[in-house]
């Protein structure tokens, strides 16, 4: 999926999810990192060279391994939920947006699962119909729209 997508996905899941423990925005903003980050091996950057893409970020393990992080640093703050539960809500619906696509996601480490289908990950379509679906769904959370 386009990266719009998946950050409209993050928001839209990391608001559902700092709501629920009290903190929208916060749960907003570490969704939609969290929505992003698995993608940072995408062509182009230095570590899709190194491990290529959909590969060790594109799986539930790195979601967990991050979320357990950032839900360490939310302690500092005093928000681990809304950081870490967000930020692994956003991280996971990534994983579900990918797996639908052609090229799919293979997402444990260890378990040889393959999840494909047939949509193409650049559709405008697709993408476009999913991101208003995502960002409308958030304002409604957020109340502002
Ligand atoms: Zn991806």
């Amino acid at each position: 999926m386009r990266p719009e997508t998946h950050l409209t996905a993050g928001l839209l899941v990391g608001t559902a999810t700092g709501l629920a423990v009290g903190h929208p925005y916060i749960g907003m903003a570490a969704g939609a990192i969290g929505g992003i980050l698995p993608d940072i091996d995408h062509p182009g950057t230095i570590l899709y060279y190194i491990i290529g893409h959909r590969t060790l970020t594109h799986k539930v393990e790195f979601v967990l391994a991050a979320s357990i992080l950032l839900f360490m640093v939310g302690t500092i703050f005093n928000m681990p939920l809304a950081i870490g539960l967000s930020f692994m809500g956003g991280s996971l619906s990534h994983l579900l947006l990918d797996a639908p696509t052609r090229s799919g996601v293979t997402p444990f480490l260890l378990f040889p699962l393959h999840l494909s289908g047939p949509i193409k990950s650049r559709s405008i379509i697709i993408n476009a119909s999913l991101t208003v679906f995502f960002a409308y769904c958030t304002g409604k959370i957020l109340g502002v729209l």
